[in-house]
């Protein structure tokens, strides 16, 4: 398997609630490594940037305020198949629709704040990664 880093983000509502923690950890006891990481308040144009792909969605709108609406803790993560474990570690977009067990299922309110981001394939993680933490 190969080693991978996806960018993860720990969403305003989860940093809200104070349970970094408690993500990082579920990150930590399933083998991945917090190689780079930082607390950051996204700017409108940053949270716009980094959607840009659902501009056109009628969520859009909504997306970026709730994005900007406090700080968010972004972060790479590194190891095996570190994009799809990190997937699984969320669960689905919908908090009501994820696993048991699952960040989103354990920390989430609904589909729009449903706690962290991840990565959903390499190109994408490739282009998160440097649009956050650069080359
Ligand atoms: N989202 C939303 N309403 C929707 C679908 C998505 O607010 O009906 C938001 C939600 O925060 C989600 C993000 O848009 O995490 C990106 O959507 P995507 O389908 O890529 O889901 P993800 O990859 O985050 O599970």
């Amino acid at each position: 398997m190969a080693i991978e880093r996806t960018l993860s983000i720990i969403k305003p509502d989860a940093v809200a609630k104070n349970v970094i923690g408690q993500i990082l950890t579920r990150f930590e006891n399933a083998g991945l490594k917090i190689v780079n990481a930082r607390l950051q308040q996204l700017t409108r144009a940053e949270a716009e940037g980094f959607y840009a792909v659902h501009k056109e969605r009628p969520f859009f709108n909504d997306l970026v305020e709730f994005m900007i609406s406090g700080p968010v803790f972004i972060q790479v993560l590194e190891g095996e198949n570190a994009i799809a474990k990190n997937r699984e570690l969320m669960g689905a977009t919908d908090p009501k629709k994820a696993a048991p067990g699952t960040i989103r299922a354990d920390f989430a309110e609904s589909i729009d704040a449903n706690a962290v981001h991840g990565s959903d394939a390499p190109e994408t993680a490739a282009v998160e990664i440097a649009y956050f933490f650069g080359k």
